[in-house]
């Protein structure tokens, strides 16, 4: 009886295992077609100038509406994308679609928005990148001041010729870089020091707690310290109560985002909010 549980367990087993397998085969086959199908699109949060009270960036955030299983997050279909080397072609189609979004917003002619993009490690690899920044910004007319290149600690710090190499001609384009989901990751401060970044963007799991997980405060500040020292302006993700937003104002943090100044939304939804001065909820 014993073995035949056993035998009917591995049975189960191998067999979700197989769905398993199935299912990720059938997105990864879906992910293929995403992009002919026309079934990535972009949504993008609001950056707000604490000092200033303008939205001054905007990041850009893919989603991919899938035909039976609704919307897909970035995070399922990201890593597959990075396994399958799909991130390249799909990571060119964020890149031109935010820059044209980018430079549709320049042209509403108020202020210039910042449009930041997410890089993977395996686009930051890609020999290509530069020419793909390149003729996004060509093709679009974008001004590459005007596009920011969101990249991860474990990016830069995989190789450090090869990535000094690939910051310098990013530079050298004109475009700025910052550093995604800053303080999860390693990160060498010599590094910091090194490489030519305008932005830390502290990541959301030290802000959640705010203001009462003293700990995480203690580290925002840190940070905060830290970059105005290395000439870094500092973002804060995650920003979810206006509370959190009044402590990092005194903190000195320069800009925040994250669902109390706006969840990711369609572009004519920002479009609005690109135009006036950011009003808190509690004023409205
Ligand atoms: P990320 O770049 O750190 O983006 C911030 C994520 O936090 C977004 O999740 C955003 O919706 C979410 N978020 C923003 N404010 C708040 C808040 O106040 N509270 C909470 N709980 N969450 C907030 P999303 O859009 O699901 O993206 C997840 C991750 O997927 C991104 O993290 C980024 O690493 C990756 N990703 C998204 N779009 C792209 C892309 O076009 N290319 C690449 N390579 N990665 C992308
Ligand atoms: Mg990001
Ligand atoms: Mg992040
Ligand atoms: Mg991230």
């Amino acid at each position: 009886h014993a073995k035949n549980c056993g035998k009917n367990n591995a049975k189960l087993y191998s067999s979700s295992l197989t769905m398993q397998i199935m299912s990720h085969v059938r997105l990864e086959v879906g992910l293929r077609r995403a992009l002919q199908n026309d079934e990535l699109y972009l949504l993008y949060q609001p950056q707000l100038d604490v000092r200033s009270n303008e939205i001054v960036g905007v990041e850009a955030l893919v989603r991919w509406r899938h035909a039976e299983r609704g919307v897909v997050s970035p995070n399922e279909f990201i890593p597959l994308a990075e396994e399958t080397g799909l991130i390249v072609p799909i990571g060119e189609w964020v890149l031109r679609t935010a820059c044209n979004q980018a430079r549709h917003w320049q042209k509403l002619g108020r202020r210039p928005v910042r449009i930041a993009v997410n890089l993977s490690a395996k686009q930051f690899k890609d020999e290509n990148l530069s020419q793909i920044v390149l003729s996004a910004l060509h093709d679009t007319g974008l001004d590459p001041r005007l596009l920011e290149l969101e990249l991860t600690e474990g990016t830069l710090m995989d190789d450090a010729k090869a990535t000094l190499a690939t910051l310098e001609q990013l530079r050298g384009i004109g475009v700025y870089l910052s550093i995604d989901d800053f303080g999860t990751g390693y990160s060498s401060m010599n590094y910091l020091k090194r490489f030519d970044v305008r932005a830390l963007k502290i990541d959301r799991s030290f802000i959640s707690g705010l203001p009462q997980d003293s700990e995480n405060a203690a580290i925002t500040r840190a940070i905060i310290a830290m970059a105005h020292g290395l000439k870094m302006i500092v973002v804060a993700e995650g920003v979810e109560t206006g509370e959190q937003l009044v402590l990092l104002e005194e903190y000195g943090c320069d800009l925040v985002q994250g669902f109390y100044l706006g969840r990711p939304a369609p572009p004519e939804a920002v479009t609005g909010m690109l135009q006036k001065l950011w009003v808190p909820v509690a004023a409205r």
